[in-house]
């Protein structure tokens, strides 16, 4: 399918998106094709930079200087249920179940796509409608789904414009963020033998009128959550389009794929934590719709599920809960603030990480859940600048767990022999003035003598090719500061 606006590079491997690329992963090929396009740049761009800037505008007129306090509080909130994930885990599954839900355990994407099917298939479903869901996206339970016969819909709307027009989401809140609204235009027309418009209004109700068919047809509901809450055994929605009610209460059955990571204790470190979620994502005060699920219906109530299933996940997660130092990754809440700071993701957008989850804080996810040495390239994928960190509204220190994970990859196998003894040299090297300075004279000369006449290396060797394919490098001067400066005061 095509948009008229062709993918710079394949964004499918057999048909299916290409979630996960296939190894060796080369993120800066993919990034590559994607910063020659210059209207992708331009829309992840405009997008990014005024949410970042809303972000930052809400929180200062909303917080003041209580901004950071609010950030800590939040963070050792869900620091605290992680350091005792077990506890809480329990507590859901005993208060979820007293409220009729049935809830399974699955160890791996694998098994939670299997408990769906298992699902659909007692339940006889034939069409499901479907509300965003990262964690579906980490799974791959769509095309499960679709091989026993049920026909699944995306309800979200930049979810269902990138489904019928086989794209894979590239922002973690928003998104179909690489596309514009002549994109939509041309995919409903196409697909949906729609009246060609650009009129957002418009778009929307074409969109509306097909889905909410699809809703009263569907026998079952598939979402995500936000939150889980161990007190209760609720689980927490946050949607500003209403197909999560939508999803959730109209069909018969309604099974909701959430990662383990996403429990809170009460109803009282909900609240924190839903005040920052939306303001950092949004710079709204809240989601428009935010919804409590606690089982399904019960008599006399007319709304709701027959059934409901939560699928607690873990795939990879509880390894890095083992590890003390990469576990406050975990307490991410999603909200997408650190892709909209991030100077990389901006350049280089979503699709460039080859992943799920991307920017920062899928530059450390990623690698964690699927094995560093199959995403070496995404902790080099950062300028360090600490914008995500200021960013994160639950404390997540990104650069560091960068650092902590480049470290990882010398020690390990993910580097080649060449790269490691590079950076061993660089190490020795700004270890103390005389190894700066004989290092400082073999650069300068070797980079010279790479140079063209016009003073710029255009074709650099082996780790210098990676940044001349984007970029001439000037060739450094023939003296260092220090001399020039040393001669000058002599003058
Ligand atoms: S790491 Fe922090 S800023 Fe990034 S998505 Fe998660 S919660 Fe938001």
């Amino acid at each position: 399918m095509s948009d008229g606006h062709e993918h710079p590079v394949a964004l499918s491997v057999d048909g299916q998106p290409a979630l996960f690329p296939t190894l060796p992963y080369k993120m800066h090929d993919r990034a590559e094709a994607f910063m020659h396009d210059e209207q992708i740049q331009r829309f992840v761009n405009q997008a990014t930079l005024n949410r970042n800037a809303n972000r930052q505008a809400t929180a200062h007129e909303v917080f003041g200087d209580k901004h950071s306090d609010l950030r800590a509080l939040a963070g050792s909130i869900k620091q605290h249920t992680l350091d005792h994930l077990d506890h809480y885990i329990e507590q859901f599954i005993d208060n979820a179940t007293a409220a009729g839900v049935q809830v399974h355990f699955a160890k791996d994407a694998k098994e939670a796509n299997a408990i769906c099917v298992e699902i659909a298939r007692q339940e006889k479903s034939t069409a499901c409608v479907k509300s965003k869901s990262m964690v579906t996206e980490e799974t791959h339970l769509l095309p499960e789904l679709e091989a026993i016969g049920v026909d699944v819909l995306e309800t979200d709307l930049g979810e269902f414009i990138l489904q019928i027009d086989g794209d894979a989401p590239s922002h973690i809140v928003t998104p179909m963020i690489h596309k514009d609204r002549i994109a939509v235009a041309k995919a409903f027309q196409r697909e949906l033998g729609a009246r060609y418009t650009e009129d957002p209004a418009e778009l929307t109700m074409i969109a509306r009128e097909h889905l909410r068919e699809k809703f009263r047809q569907a026998d079952l509901g598939i979402s995500g959550g936000n939150f889980l809450v161990a007190e209760t055994g609720s689980i927490v929605l946050c949607t500003n389009e209403g197909n999560g009610r939508l999803c959730t209460t109209v069909p018969r059955v309604h099974v909701a794929f959430v990662g383990i990571e996403k429990l809170v204790p009460t109803y009282e470190h909900l609240t924190v934590l839903l005040k920052l979620l939306a303001r950092t994502s949004t710079a709204q005060p809240l989601t428009v719709y935010t919804h409590v699920l606690t089982g399904p219906k019960r008599a006399p109530e007319h709304d709701g599920p027959e059934k409901m299933h939560i699928i607690l996940i873990d795939n990879g997660r509880t390894n890095i809960l083992r590890d003390t130092e990469y576990r406050e990754a975990l307490r991410c809440i999603r909200c997408g603030a650190c892709l909209n700071a991030c100077p990389v993701y901006r350049k280089v957008t979503g699709h460039a990480y080859g992943a799920v989850y991307s920017g920062p804080i899928g530059a450390v996810i990623t690698p964690l859940f699927k094995g560093l040495e199959n995403y070496k390239d995404l902790p080099g994928a950062t300028s360090l600048c600490g914008a995500c960190y200021e960013a994160c509204p639950v404390k997540i220190n990104l650069p560091e767990m960068l650092i902590k994970l480049r470290r990882d990859m010398l020690a390990g196998k993910a580097v080649g022999r060449m790269e490691k003894l590079a950076y061993k040299m660089g190490a020795i090297g700004l270890k103390g003035p005389l190894m700066y300075s004989i290092g400082g004279w073999f650069q300068r000369v070797g980079l010279r003598l790479l140079a063209d006449k016009d003073g710029y290396v255009r074709k650099g060797p082996s780790l210098l090719k990676n940044w001349t394919s984007q970029r001439d490098l000037p060739a450094p001067a023939a003296q260092n500061f220090r001399t020039w400066w040393k001669q000058y005061k002599r003058k």
